[in-house]
């Protein structure tokens, strides 16, 4: 029973980034205002995000770490239906509790009937709770004192598994992959601050402001963030716009920002594409962004790329990687002219 849930948890679980993942989405789907983000040794010997959210009481506490438990379904029908949250299988955090040292502490915010001791005690009493998991056994559940919100932290990862850890790479490897995390669901977030910390040194922080410009400035810096260029592009609803996009075509929407032609990098790694609101790695996109410079990059360098593409739910498979991080389109063809469509009037109106 053990194995089969080391191994289960391979497939959440691979590496500090996916761990990160898992609580960063977690702390989004728990209406998070704030989100600070802290790894040790590229997360390899820590990981520990903070929200603002929710939080959970005693008994949603010990339900959350068990398996298959979640609060964001009731049964087969909202699968059915589709989900609005982002996690709703029910294990990330019982298969993170497996793998590593796990600490939760948590407190759930006063609902309005409560009465005012909470404030009274500046919202720090002991009225939440801190759970304690190691391997797959939970080892503590005490009250503690912390704020509104739930901290879980995150130590020794893989310690009971000594193979898997052998598949990490290098701290600065890990760390990337912890950044491009962290980047996505912040450019993705805008209304959310998110933070990112390593070995104690603040990585970036944005200020959950809500505007797209101002997380790019605190994600990428001043520089790209003045090179960047509105794209919006909705097709008109008259079906006037004879373009890909009018009703019934492969896109509802293409918003975002690109970068001026000059303000580039020498890895695609900037492009980063969002369909439905989730960030996917997706060479159709990435293509279409290409192709809307029509020649104007200098050889094998790649622009700043921010999109944000919805189309309509049915014409798009997300299951075609189990992280969900590949898709593909029904009509690829449409989609890639559509986005390099939009891309591109918004170059030709800046004069580029
Ligand atoms: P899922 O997200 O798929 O429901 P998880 O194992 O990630 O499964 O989380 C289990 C449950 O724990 C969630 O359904 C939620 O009720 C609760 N939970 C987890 N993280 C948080 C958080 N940061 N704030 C509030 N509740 C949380
Ligand atoms: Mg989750």
């Amino acid at each position: 029973d053990r194995t089969v849930r080391q191994i289960a948890a391979g497939e959440v679980v691979e590496r500090p980034a996916s761990v990160v993942k898992e609580l960063v989405e977690n702390s989004l789907d728990a209406d998070a205002g704030r989100i600070s983000v802290a790894v040790d040794a590229g997360g390899t010997e820590g990981v520990r995000v903070r929200d603002d959210g929710v939080g959970m009481d005693r008994e949603s506490v010990r339900r959350a770490v068990e398996e298959h438990t979640t609060s964001k379904i009731d049964g087969i029908d909202d699968l059915e239906a589709g989900v609005g949250t982002l996690g709703f299988r029910g294990e990330a955090l019982h298969t993170i509790g497996a793998v590593a040292r796990l600490a939760i502490r948590t407190k759930p915010r006063a609902r309005p009937t409560d009465d005012a001791s909470d404030r009274s005690s500046g919202g720090r009493d002991a009225s939440g709770t801190e759970l304690r998991v190691e391997g797959g056994e939970v080892t503590g559940v005490d009250p503690a004192g912390c704020p509104v919100g739930t901290v879980v932290e995150v130590e020794d990862l893989f310690f009971n598994t000594p193979a898997r850890k052998k598949f990490l790479k290098t701290t600065a490897t890990e760390f990337d992959h912890v950044n491009t995390v962290v980047t996505h669901y912040a450019l993705a977030n805008p209304d959310v601050a998110i933070s990112l910390e390593h070995d104690g040194r603040e990585v970036f922080a944005t200020e959950g402001r809500g505007s797209l410009r101002s997380a790019v400035l605190s994600v990428y810096g001043r520089e790209v963030a003045e090179s960047m260029i509105d794209v919006g592009y909705e097709p008109s609803v008259d079906g006037s716009d004879s373009d890909a996009a009018s009703d019934g075509g492969p896109i509802d929407r293409v918003r975002g920002l690109v970068s001026h032609p000059e303000t580039t990098r020498s890895t695609r790694e900037y492009l980063s594409t969002f369909v439905n609101g989730r960030y996917v790695t997706d060479a159709v996109l990435r293509e279409a962004v290409l192709e809307a410079y029509d020649g104007q990059l200098a050889g094998d360098r790649y622009p700043f790329a921010v999109l944000f593409v919805d189309v309509p739910a049915d014409t798009v498979d997300v299951n075609v990687h189990p992280r969900k991080m590949e898709i593909r389109f029904d009509d690829e063809s449409g989609v890639r002219a559509a986005v390099a469509d939009a891309v591109r009037t918004a170059l030709l109106d800046e004069g580029l």
